[in-house]
């Protein structure tokens, strides 16, 4: 959870959405991560740069927005790296809830809970549609990245970006691997 979802005390009402689907909590803290770190989770090849960058692309074409009058350019990797930068800052700004959450394709339902990037996009039901109605073109007339209260690991790009994720926020002794009382439960056959 990003610095937004905690300020607005949104820890509560998000996790309880994880723990419902039937989600299992292994790890959870909360951390005010430095500049550095911060930097360092969000990803800096140029190609993942580029990613971003033309993602962007992709939602100001949708929007009728003139990239170049809102970044200066229309550089894929360029625009990438503006919104790293305004991304690694903003999530230092701290506090940050970090969650590692197990279950049956856990990273598919995560993403699919949290909801499109942009909060206007985002369906009513999800995380970011159902808390945020920002758009990138206030966010970036701000020079902010677009608050959208939680991060969530992706394995599309990257088949190793949760694992790599985890092992960026939690030491392995601080993962506390238990069975959850569902998984207990005995189907009972009467007839
Ligand atoms: P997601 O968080 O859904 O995986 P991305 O990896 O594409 O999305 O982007 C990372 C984060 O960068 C987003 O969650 C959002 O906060 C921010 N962001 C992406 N595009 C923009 C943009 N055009 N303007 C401002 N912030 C952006």
């Amino acid at each position: 959870m990003k610095p937004d979802a905690v300020l607005r005390g949104l820890v509560g009402e998000i996790l309880a959405r994880f723990e419902r689907v039937g989600l299992t909590i292994i790890g959870l803290k909360l951390v005010k991560p430095t500049l550095e770190h911060a930097q360092a989770h969000y990803p800096v090849t140029d190609v993942q740069l580029s990613q971003m960058g033309n993602k962007t692309l992709s939602t100001y074409a949708s929007l009728g927005l003139d990239p170049k009058r809102e970044f200066g350019t229309e550089d894929s990797v360029a625009i990438g790296r503006m919104i790293h930068k305004w991304n690694s800052e903003f999530l230092s700004s701290g506090p940050v809830v970090a969650c590692v959450l197990e279950g049956v394709h856990a990273v598919k339902k995560v993403r699919a809970l949290a909801g499109k990037t942009m909060p206007i996009d985002a369906a009513p039901g999800t995380i970011r549609g159902d808390f945020s109605s920002i758009s990138p073109a206030v966010s970036n007339l701000l020079k902010a990245p677009v608050h959208n209260l939680v991060h969530a690991s992706d394995n599309e790009n990257d088949p190793d970006e949760p694992q790599k994720e985890i092992s960026h926020w939690f030491q392995a002794e601080e993962l506390v691997q238990y069975v959850p009382v569902s998984n207990h439960a005995s189907i009972k056959f009467d007839r």
